[in-house]
């Protein structure tokens, strides 16, 4: 092969990542980036955005400050052809040698009937700017922080929402005149973690914040102003903020790989030649769970990607596999951060601990943001 072509679908974790791999050890390749957004932000920042602690702009990187050696391409992706070995956007065409598939996940709020009207949410960068002004003008009543269905990513995010919600209020001196419930469809806030769970369970128990699991949220009744839960009596609410309803990128959808992309657990191989997958888009069992959608699995599986690619054009061999460990960061709320410490493929059924809360921690957070952003966009 004389010069390969390598084309990486989706500026996020994971294409942030692999690009930046293989822009360092590979250099006479021809990597490709395809985004259809001009910026990346990093998913906490959201509550930055949310909380009013930094606008919107100051929490975007922007895709032309990408560090040299990525040709970053700005365009919708509108066909995967797997057979053609050809990717097609709104204005053009790319033909690849190897494919790195990274388009992450898709929000649906439009699957919960009157969520789009009459609720809000913040995973969203827009979501959670048009959230901040609404938050500033609550005065009092029933905030319900509802998980809308599984699989979605960061699983502790809408805890860490109802942390800080409370904090919020708390410093307008409003605390007494909110109630915060959080819902979930799941029988405790992390299935796979019962010891994180029973720490997030004390900690809103501490600060009142009500739990009500087994509860799926199906719809919204704008006229009552209900929450319609799947058997259960409707939830009451004055501001509805939803985890919409996940779903696999469109172009994946319609492309042969046909939804959530299956992949060999360690090396990330879809079953097409030169085709690999990472992060959210991907779904990788494990025991009666599966693989988390985060940053920090996204990232480890592109490591992997792009030494595997690195290997083949190189002739290197120096094998390495994606394990399903990860650390995520949970924050209490008051400054306090925890780590969630992951291992998904180390045996028959996942290990997740968690560790802290610690001041330590905080400044890890803090740091893991500028790292990622100075290394990726140099
Ligand atoms: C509120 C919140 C808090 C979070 N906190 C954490 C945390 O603390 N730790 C952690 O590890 N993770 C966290 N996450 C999760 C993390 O952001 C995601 O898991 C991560 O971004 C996934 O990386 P990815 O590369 O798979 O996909 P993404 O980062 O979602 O990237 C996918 C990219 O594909 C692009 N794309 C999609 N379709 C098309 C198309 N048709 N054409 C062109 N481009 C397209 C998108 O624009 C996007 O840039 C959080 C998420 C949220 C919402």
């Amino acid at each position: 092969m004389m010069t390969p072509k390598i084309v990486i679908l989706g500026a996020g974790f994971g294409g942030l990542e692999a690009a930046t791999l293989l822009r360092e050890r590979l250099p006479s390749a021809e990597v490709t980036v395809i985004d259809k957004t001009d910026h990346f932000i990093i998913g906490f920042s959201k509550f930055d955005v949310m909380f009013g602690r930094r606008t919107a702009e100051a929490v975007k990187s922007y895709y032309a400050d990408l560090a040299a050696g990525v040709h970053f391409v700005q365009d919708t992706i509108t066909q995967i052809n797997l057979e053609a070995k050809q990717v097609t956007t709104a204005t053009a065409s790319f033909a690849y040698d190897y494919l790195i598939v990274a388009l992450g996940a898709t929000l649906a709020p439009e699957a919960t009937p009157g969520f789009v009207e009459g609720g809000h949410e913040f995973y969203s960068l827009a979501g959670a700017e048009r959230l901040h002004p609404v938050l500033e003008a609550f005065t009092g009543g029933t905030i319900l922080v509802s998980i809308l269905g599984k699989p979605y990513k960061c699983p502790p995010a809408p805890y860490e929402a109802a942390f800080q919600l409370h904090d919020f209020f708390v410093q307008k001196g409003l605390r007494d005149a909110v109630t915060i419930k959080v819902l979930t469809p799941a029988p405790m806030p992390l299935p796979v973690a019962k010891g994180a769970s029973a720490e997030i369970e004390r900690r809103l128990a501490e600060r009142e914040i009500a739990l009500l699991t087994q509860h799926k949220v199906t719809a919204l009744d704008l006229a009552t102003q209900t929450a319609t839960v799947e058997g259960k009596e409707p939830v009451a609410y004055d501001l509805f903020l939803g985890v919409p309803l996940h779903v696999p990128p469109a172009v994946v959808r319609a492309s042969a790989l046909g939804g959530w992309v299956a992949v060999d657990p360690h090396t990330l191989k879809t079953s097409f030649d030169n085709v690999y997958a990472v992060g959210d888009v991907t779904k990788i069992p494990v025991g009666k769970f599966g693989v988390p959608k985060a940053g920090a699995f996204a990232e480890a599986g592109a490591r992997v990607v792009a030494n595997d690619i690195i290997n083949a054009v190189s002739g290197e061999a120096n094998p390495m596999h994606f394990d399903g460990t990860g650390t995520c960061f949970l924050e209490f709320g008051a400054g306090q951060v925890a780590k969630i410490n992951a291992n998904f493929l180390g045996g028959p059924e996942p290990n997740v601990t968690l560790d802290g809360p610690s001041d330590a921690f905080r400044s890890d957070k803090e740091q893991f943001e500028q790292e990622r952003i100075a290394r990726w966009f140099g």
